[in-house]
């Protein structure tokens, strides 16, 4: 921002000078200059050209080359932020929502055109990601398709963003997104991790009790880059999330044996093409929930919860046993049945298929190998 001031001497002398100010601002720029003229009276009498003297009365910057520190310390100790959705799919438009009626700025990118949809919501919309960046966000969220994160990142251009801008992302697998962001940030950037463990279905109707997971992955020691975070973090407090902290490893784990296996039920069972009848049970109902709840999600969110988190295989391959393994419980049942109608009390006591099913009951536990059967035992094909 440059001001000009203007003094106007008055013609009689008793009187003091009237100053007059002029303020003019230069959009992306910080500079806080101030310049006072005066009007000159004996040109101004002889109807000469009034020219102003001009001269510096003030900089409002601390420190020379710092003229950026002081609206920049303001925006990032002030509880409303700037945030800046890239990939304006369906969860950056479900956040952002939230983001815009808590009284925040919210710019967005996408690949595609979504200026409509922006509009709608009251977002700025830039299609040039160039645009956006000179509008200098505090915060950078990055919602778009786990696959896509790198290739997004490495189109943006970061020079033009304002040096330890904070980095944040809501991709729903952590440690290869934490990977990207270290990688290909400079090291003036704050990175925070975070998921969102809720999506535009299950958090509809209200964000209470829903658990946030985040992990403070770099953050630099200013002041007024914790008190972002912390402002950032206070948007889905103030919804009554449940925020938890923990490691971006540590979610990985937890969220492939209850997400992944849930995206996967999901999926599996809108395969069978389930419909409500006029008897649905209680247990039914959530069956077709849970159908409701994943079919909306993209695959590509489901792929990169399989391709981007290194326990996804593992759960998938548990799954797999877990299904043989009830297979089998349900046909030795049935076989043990048949044996006794056919052979009767002969073979009482012998053990064979009441050992087989007795064992294949229960799968190990997470984490440890094969085989499924205990040494010994008989094996069954997929063990
Ligand atoms: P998504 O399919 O995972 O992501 C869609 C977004 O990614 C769109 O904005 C899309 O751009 C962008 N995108 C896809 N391919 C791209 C490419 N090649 N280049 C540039 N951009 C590309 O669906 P989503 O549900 O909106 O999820 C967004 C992120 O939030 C994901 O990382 C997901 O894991 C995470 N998340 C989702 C949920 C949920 O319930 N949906 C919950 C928590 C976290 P366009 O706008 O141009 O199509």
């Amino acid at each position: 921002m440059i001001s000009f001031s203007s003094v106007v001497h008055p013609t009689s002398t008793s009187q003091p000078p009237t100053p007059t100010t002029t303020t003019f601002f230069l959009p992306h720029h910080h500079h806080h200059l101030s310049f006072s003229s005066t009007p000159d009276h004996h040109h101004q009498q002889s109807h000469c050209l009034l020219r102003h003297r001009l001269q510096i009365r003030a900089m409002d910057a601390t420190q020379p080359f710092d003229y950026e520190s002081n609206p920049h310390n303001r925006s990032t100790q002030s509880p409303k932020l700037k945030i800046a959705i890239i990939g304006f799919g369906n969860f950056g438009q479900f956040l952002a929502k939230t983001f815009i009626r808590q009284g925040h700025t919210v710019y967005a990118h996408s690949r595609s055109n979504r200026l409509s949809i922006a509009q709608t919501l009251g977002a700025a919309y830039f299609s040039d990601p160039h645009d956006l960046c000179e509008r200098h966000p505090d915060v950078i969220l990055f919602c778009t398709s786990i696959i896509s994160t790198e290739s997004v990142l490495k189109s943006l251009p970061l020079q033009r963003l304002r040096r330890n801008t904070l980095f944040v992302d809501v991709l729903s697998v952590k440690e290869f997104p934490k990977n990207v962001f270290l990688e290909g940030l400079p090291s003036h950037f704050d990175i925070l991790c975070t998921h969102p463990m809720f999506g535009p279905e299950s958090g509809k109707n209200s964000w209470n009790n829903l658990p946030f997971v985040f992990d403070k992955v770099r953050i630099g020691n200013e002041e007024s880059r914790i008190r972002r975070v912390e402002n950032f973090l206070d948007i889905f407090s103030k919804e009554g999330c449940r925020m938890v902290e923990m490691s971006c490893a540590e979610h990985d784990k937890y969220a492939a044996g209850s997400q992944f296996i849930t995206h996967t039920m999901g999926r599996l069972l809108e395969k069978l093409e389930l419909e409500s009848t006029p008897i649905n049970t209680k247990g039914y109902e959530t069956s077709l929930n849970l159908v409701e709840n994943t079919a909306g999600d993209s695959f590509d969110l489901y792929y990169g919860l399989f391709m981007y988190n290194k326990n996804a295989m593992e759960q998938l391959e548990r799954l797999d046993l877990a299904f043989e393994s009830l297979k089998k419980e349900l046909f030795g049942h049935l076989h043990e049945l048949l044996r006794k109608q056919l052979f009767g009390k002969s073979e009482e006591g012998g053990g064979g298929v009441s050992v087989r099913r007795r064992v294949l009951a229960k799968l190990p536990k997470n984490g440890s190998p094969p085989p499924l059967l205990p040494p010994g035992a008989p094996q069954s094909e997929t063990a």
